[in-house]
């Protein structure tokens, strides 16, 4: 039997999400059928918005940050029961790419899809969903390996966090390029994604952590999220002020910088930062067009003789049915914050007004509230 409910949607290039009520068909073979309880509204929904869709069907159901219970389980599923709490997880991987053939499901190329299941109720329209997930919305179907299970007394507001942002910024510091204990690391950016690196390298002992940014509030959140120094841009060479902070008699640098604002000056901010041999990881996403240009013959900071590794990461190169449990765990033992992060808590109705919130004011999350 088919279930109801509502969904923010985009209906057509260039038109605002609107409130539309949904179908959602059973759940089928490995598939399963999640009642939302929070969805954190993340950057790249504005950007699906902003990029006419990014290449996705319309009508497309928003979201991909989204925690819940689950409502109807399909056939073949193994491990999940009604009722139970879970994350949905955007790269639960796939299994069949070379990746994953060779037991290496962290740098899985693609990820696994469910069926769509989710008619607009007006006309029948079968909707797309943004990252596989569609989170904006009072019902979703995903792929079960999609669906990770949370522990019975993780809040879902906070646990909604995980799926994104949080993984992403503190998988680039535990997986993409692992911090070491008592090293030193830059964050360049701190919004939500670059928040959550400060609390990776936190989580990884760093002696050091340098947050830079051209926004008073966000130097002043990355402090209570545990940088050690913050750097104004606006107001100093970022690369500069971080190798005067880290000037040891070696001529400073970082052994790791992160990048988490998807500009690509700030990609070769973060590579000039590094001291010898360090690394420095390209986050946020870029334009068709973004380009960098790095050099490579600098004495000090040129990627020749500097010996600089340049990473990408994406989605905190994550395995989600390993990383979002310890996630929560980290949570619930009070060592990750994720209290914090969530600025305000909006209704269904609110998503226009957060993506206006995005652009123009200091919000680390808006979380709807389903
Ligand atoms: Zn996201
Ligand atoms: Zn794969």
């Amino acid at each position: 039997m088919s279930t109801e409910g509502r969904a923010a949607i985009l209906e057509e290039p260039g038109s605002p999400a609107v409130i539309r009520e949904i179908v959602i068909d059973p759940p089928g073979p490995n598939e399963v059928l999640i009642k939302l309880a929070a969805s954190g509204v993340c950057h790249t929904d504005l950007t699906v918005k902003n990029l006419h869709g990014n290449g996705m069907k319309f009508p497309i159901v928003l979201g991909h940050e989204g925690a819940g219970h689950i409502e109807q389980v399909g056939e073949g599923v193994l491990g999940l029961e009604v009722g139970d709490p879970v994350v949905i997880a955007y790269r639960a991987p796939c299994e069949q790419c070379p990746a994953c053939r060779r037991g290496d499901p962290r740098h899985c190329y693609m990820a696994l899809r469910p069926q769509q299941r989710i008619r607009r109720k007006a006309d029948g329209a079968l909707c797309s969903q943004v990252l596989r997930c569609g989170t904006f919305s009072t019902h979703t179907v995903v792929h079960a390996k999609a669906a990770i299970k949370m522990p019975k007394e993780m809040p879902l507001d906070k646990a909604s966090l995980i799926a994104c942002g949080v993984v992403t910024g503190v998988g680039a510091a535990m997986n993409t390029s692992p911090v070491f204990p008592g090293a030193r690391v830059a964050v360049v950016g701190c919004g939500g994604v670059g928040l959550s690196v400060i609390q990776g390298a936190k989580l990884m002992h760093a002696r050091q952590i340098i947050a830079v940014d051209v926004n008073p509030t966000k130097l002043e959140w990355a402090r209570n999220f545990g940088a050690t120094h913050t750097v104004d841009a606006s107001k100093l060479d970022p690369v500069a002020e971080v190798r005067r902070l880290t000037d040891d008699g070696w001529d400073g640098g970082v052994e790791f910088a992160f990048e988490a604002t998807g500009i690509p000056k700030c990609t070769e901010q973060a590579v000039k930062m590094v001291s010898y041999g360090g690394t420095a990881t390209t986050i946020g996403f870029p334009a068709a067009a973004d380009a960098v240009n790095l050099n490579l013959g600098d004495m000090a900071t040129g990627v020749y003789w500097n010996k600089v590794a340049l990473r990408v990461c994406h989605c905190g190169d994550a395995l989600p049915s390993h990383d979002f449990p310890l996630l929560a765990q980290l949570y619930l033992e009070g060592k990750l914050n994720l209290d914090s992060m969530v600025t305000r808590t909006i209704g269904l109705e609110d998503v226009e007004d957060a993506f206006h919130q995005m652009e123009t004011g200091d919000v680390i999350r808006s979380v709807i509230l389903l």
